[in-house]
């Protein structure tokens, strides 16, 4: 199963992906993560993502769609993947939709974690306070309200094209974590049924 986990930065999709990978043994395909990797390394690719990512804009469409590419063709993605923070514009996802149908499969469903800007802001203060300081370089108010913007200016656009192909599953994000694992699972049981 091909699962897109979709909302604002700081809505949870990471540690829900977590939680899919262990109960699923679904890989957890996150850009967001394979960037900062890239960064950490210094490679010719972290160099030049490093600034980018560091205001909170987007890097290349080329470049993330380029990495994801190399991990559906690793043998762990074959059954299924998780992605995480991708696809994040419309040139992603149709990307995506054509790197699976070139490998016989597809989306399977979408799950949008449902929640509110203010409450991100809150959520991310608390992420900074407990790694005891700047764990990620874009983990700042301001430059979270930045994030936000791209957010609702590229990817929250990804939610029509979605609805469109009726793949998309809302859950409530602001639920206590288990309970929005809980309501994901629901929502993939109904997508397995039909
Ligand atoms: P967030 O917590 O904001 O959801 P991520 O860890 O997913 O953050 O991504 C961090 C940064 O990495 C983004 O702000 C962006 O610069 C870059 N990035 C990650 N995924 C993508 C993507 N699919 N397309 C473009 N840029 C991306």
């Amino acid at each position: 199963m091909y699962l897109i986990l979709f909302g604002p930065p700081g809505a949870g999709k990471g540690t829900q992906a977590l939680i899919l990978q262990r109960e699923l043994g679904l890989p957890q395909l996150s850009t967001g993560d394979m960037l900062r990797a890239a960064v950490a390394a210094g490679t010719e690719l972290g160099k030049r993502c490093k600034a980018i990512m560091a205001r909170g804009d987007l890097v290349s469409d080329e470049i993330v769609v380029g990495i994801i590419s190399e991990h559906l063709d690793q043998p762990d993605c074959v059954k299924g993947a998780v992605f995480d923070g991708f696809p994040r514009t419309i040139a992603q996802a149709e990307a995506l939709d054509g790197m699976l149908a070139k490998r016989g499969t597809q989306i399977d469903a979408v799950i949008e974690l449902k929640v509110d800007d203010e409450a991100m802001v809150g959520r991310m203060e608390t992420r900074i306070n407990e790694s005891g300081g700047a764990a990620r370089a874009d983990d700042n108010p301001e430059t979270l309200r930045h994030r936000l913007s791209v957010y609702r200016k590229s990817t929250e656009p990804l939610l029509a094209f979605y609805r469109a192909q009726a793949k998309l599953s809302a859950v409530d994000g602001m639920a206590p974590i288990p309970q929005v694992a809980a309501e994901i699972r629901h929502a993939l049981n109904r997508v397995s049924r039909t």
